[in-house]
């Protein structure tokens, strides 16, 4: 009995324990638009407790036994976060598209997925939602034990769609997908990019399923694309919506009155497709017409997030859709919101920060540094504020308080 607990108590932390780490930054953007210089940033355990300027009159020497990093070189900024990826998504070893029927092992999948939770892990994103698939239950809870490195997951599991049936029955598939763990609930409102974005679901079924989620109090993230689809979310009460390529203006305004999250796409997701086409051609929907639609959305999709950021009052979240070949590529996006559609940098890094952290109803844990959140922190070389294309070159990963890369 006496050398199980002693091998218990090696692998617990021990209650009251926690090391302290140190980390010495040179700039740090601390997610909500502030900025400090000669920055000293002290973690215990899973936590931060105090960010403070070096120089500053409450400067204290390390704590004894501190253990320090040594980033004066580098930028800090929260870890990122990602609403909107599909880890389960891979290549198979045929080079193609993993589907059910390609006869590829339950293993590989597996392994398949959690290297695209580590490779997103490294490229600075500590947190992320997929909306979802079966597989992600294990995937997350995994991560979340500590057995695998990735970042925290969240997600939907199997989403909702026209097949589900009627309002009845999306209602008991709310329900269902609450009692199997789910974090949040994904319906499809439209059809595929790849077959038009036309509106799929009614509004009674949009009522139902949205409205029973809300009643057990899960978000809902709703897939739309035209602008009926959208405006029939919105009415419905649904909690947010993605892509949108069609948005008009008027539905954009609709989402910003009523506070409706939205998450559009601004080009990773399409480039990814197209650069991997042979990987993906033949493959469902994924054909002629479907890649012309996709080349077609690049302009629309920049237009639409530049009008969206635009709209006054519309919460625009960050989200890739980062599918097989997008995983650990996920900072692409931000380049891509700066240098073609025009946001300024600091407000594409809090969409991607303290923003998403509230779309994801974690606000008080995650999205920024300061005293009492969670330690996920990453540095990168260059200052992002000034040049966006500094999230490409990521030096340092920290995720509850835990050291993931350090170059
Ligand atoms: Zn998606």
């Amino acid at each position: 009995m006496r050398w199980l607990l002693a091998a218990v108590f090696c692998v617990l932390p021990i209650p009251g324990w926690a090391e302290t780490v140190v980390l010495r930054v040179g700039t740090l953007l601390d997610g909500r638009g502030g900025t400090l210089h000669d920055a000293r940033i002290v973690v215990e355990g899973a936590r931060i407790v105090t960010v403070e300027v070096s120089g500053g009159t409450g400067r204290s020497a390390p704590p004894p036994g501190a253990r320090v990093y040594d980033l004066s070189r580098l930028t800090a900024l929260p870890g990122l976060i990602d609403v909107h990826v599909h880890p389960a998504w891979y290549f198979n070893p045929a080079g193609r598209l993993h589907t059910d029927d390609d006869g590829d092992s339950a293993a590989h999948g597996t392994l398949a997925a959690a290297g695209n939770a580590y490779a997103t892990l490294l490229a600075g994103f500590t947190t992320v939602q997929s909306p979802g698939s079966r597989d992600d239950k294990e995937l997350r809870d995994a991560i979340a034990r500590g057995e695998i490195p990735g970042p925290r997951l969240l997600t939907s599991l199997d989403p909702l769609n026209e097949a589900t049936g009627g309002p009845e029955e999306l209602r008991k598939a709310v329900a269902q997908r609450k009692a199997e763990g789910a974090d949040f609930i994904k319906i499809f409102a439209s059809k595929s990019i790849r077959e038009g974005g036309a509106r799929t679901l009614s509004d009674a079924q949009l009522e139902a399923a949205c409205g029973e989620a809300r009643a057990l109090g899960l978000r809902t993230l709703v897939h739309a694309h035209s602008p009926e689809s959208i405006r029939a979310a919105v009415l419905a009460g649904c909690t947010q919506v993605e892509h949108g390529v069609f948005a008009t203006d008027e539905v954009l305004r609709l989402m910003a009155e009523r506070g409706t999250w939205f998450d559009p796409q601004c080009g990773l997701v399409f480039h990814n497709y197209l650069d991997n086409r042979p990987k993906y051609e033949g493959i469902g929907n994924y054909n002629e017409e479907g890649f012309r639609a996709m080349e077609k959305a690049i302009p629309l999709a920049v237009a639409a997030v530049r009008r969206a950021l635009a709209t006054a009052g519309l919460k625009v979240v960050y989200g890739t859709d980062a599918v097989a070949g997008a995983h650990g590529h996920n900072a692409e996006d931000l380049v891509c919101r700066v240098k073609e559609a025009g946001q300024p940098p600091r407000d594409a890094i809090a969409s991607a920060t303290s923003l998403a952290a509230r779309s994801l109803g974690l606000a008080d844990q995650i999205g920024a540094i300061a005293p009492g959140m969670q330690a996920d922190l990453v540095a990168v070389e260059g200052d992002p504020s000034r040049d966006i294309t500094a999230v490409r070159r990521v030096r340092f990963v920290m995720r509850a308080g835990r050291v993931y890369r350090n170059d």
